[in-house]
């Protein structure tokens, strides 16, 4: 079988899971979780990172630290995985769908569009005029890998003074090559930024998270509520309600090889998209979508969308015949502002979300993925084109 996407490990983690064993460092303290908090602040390039359990308790926390509360809006995206959007619950605040557009990232002129007419600006506060509750924040998702429009987004975010979370999950080692945030990461320009390394994702310690900021007291104060929020380490005073959040050593043992490989892990994701690209585009009626130009994405999953007038069967039956020839293949999440915990949040004109969920599919993306196994899988997309 030809996976859609699994881990790229090496048995030299080994070494390091032995290191947490001799020396009883298994839980949340030991070396690896400073060594891969700070291979991590380096690579992206800020001055100090957090860890911990899992991106969605990144994110947990870092609506925590940007003070979201009971009775709060967040704008977030419709089209993403869940994890996204249900720690905005967790905070006992509500979330509004954006549309995506063409990027599969969040709609900016819909978000300009909302903010402009749906809501009131007063006294340095969005209100929604439908709910009158206080919209907080914005949680986008560089979705894919795929870089969202930085430049334009935080245009928007300053002149209504929200808070942004750069939901980074997928994208960790995404950059912009110009403009004004040229040469920096994904994760790192919004108030905060998370990445998860869940076994899915680009590296992986099994499951696990990080959180980034510019501001320094945002990151204190995540890694105080990610122990429990403990005031004194001797006598045990706590004066908030914290969380059991922290990284394991076990699980940084992971990490900091893993990160050490990310590059090269990227560099296969490039190539690979490349050999597809140019197959796919020259089968009628399917396409390989883009990544932004002006950015180095870290071409996480690659999204082919299928047009069944001319390429002669839609994308369920392509995902049927692909699965059935051991290529695991699967369609886009379903769409959040239609599950059932949302049905009665708002969804703001949605449009181009529902296309894509209809007609778009994954195809495998490993970053061990070979050149021989791209190939097998653009034979049989090419196959039952001809077959029609
Ligand atoms: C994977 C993912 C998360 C959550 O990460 P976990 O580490 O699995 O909790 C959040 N948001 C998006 C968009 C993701 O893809």
């Amino acid at each position: 079988m030809i996976p859609l996407s699994v881990p790229n490990l090496s048995l030299d983690i080994l070494e390091n899971v032995k290191e947490t064993i001799e020396t009883g460092w298994v839980s949340t303290g030991g070396r690896f979780i400073q060594e891969f908090e700070s291979k991590i602040a380096e690579y992206v390039g800020v001055e100090r990172a957090i860890s911990c359990q899992t991106g969605t308790a990144g994110l947990h926390l870092a609506l925590r630290v940007l003070g979201v509360e009971h009775g709060d809006e967040v704008i977030v995206p419709t089209l993403t995985f869940i994890a996204a959007v249900n720690p905005v619950k967790y905070m006992g605040a509500e979330p509004i769908f954006m549309d995506c557009d063409d990027t599969l990232n969040m709609d900016m002129d819909k978000l300009e569009e909302f903010l402009r007419e749906e809501c009131q600006y007063i006294d340095g506060k969005v209100i929604n005029k439908q709910t009158n509750k206080i919209i907080k924040a914005v949680i986008v998702v560089h979705v894919f890998g795929n870089p969202i429009d930085m430049e334009r987004l935080m245009e928007i975010i300053k002149k209504y003074n929200l808070k942004l979370i750069e939901d980074a999950t997928e994208a960790l080692g995404s950059y912009y090559l110009e403009g004004k945030y040229a040469g920096r990461y994904c994760g790192t320009i919004g108030d905060i930024g998370v990445y998860s390394f869940n076994a899915n994702k680009i590296i992986t310690t099994g499951g696990g998270g990080m959180t980034v900021s510019n501001n320094t007291e945002l990151l204190d104060e995540m890694a105080f509520l990610s122990v429990q929020a403990k005031t004194d380490p001797l006598y045990f005073i706590h004066d908030e309600v914290g969380y059991n959040y922290r990284m394991t050593n076990i699980q940084a043992a992971f990490g900091t090889d893993q990160i050490d490989r990310l590059e090269s892990f990227i560099e296969t994701k490039i190539r690979n998209y490349k050999l597809y690209k140019e197959a796919i585009n020259d089968i009628d009626g399917l396409e390989l979508l883009p990544f932004r130009s002006n950015t180095r994405a870290n071409h996480w999953f690659y999204s082919v969308l299928v047009d069944k007038e001319k390429y002669g069967i839609d994308r369920d039956e392509l995902l049927r015949k692909l699965n059935d020839a051991n290529i695991q293949t699967r369609p886009l999440w379903g769409l959040i502002h239609k599950q059932k915990p949302y049905l009665e949040n708002r969804g703001y004109k949605m449009e181009k979300a529902e296309f894509y969920e209809k007609n778009l599919l994954n195809i495998p993306c490993s970053s061990n993925l070979s050149g021989e196994n791209v190939e097998i899988v653009i034979g049989e997309l090419r196959r039952y084109k001809e077959n029609m």
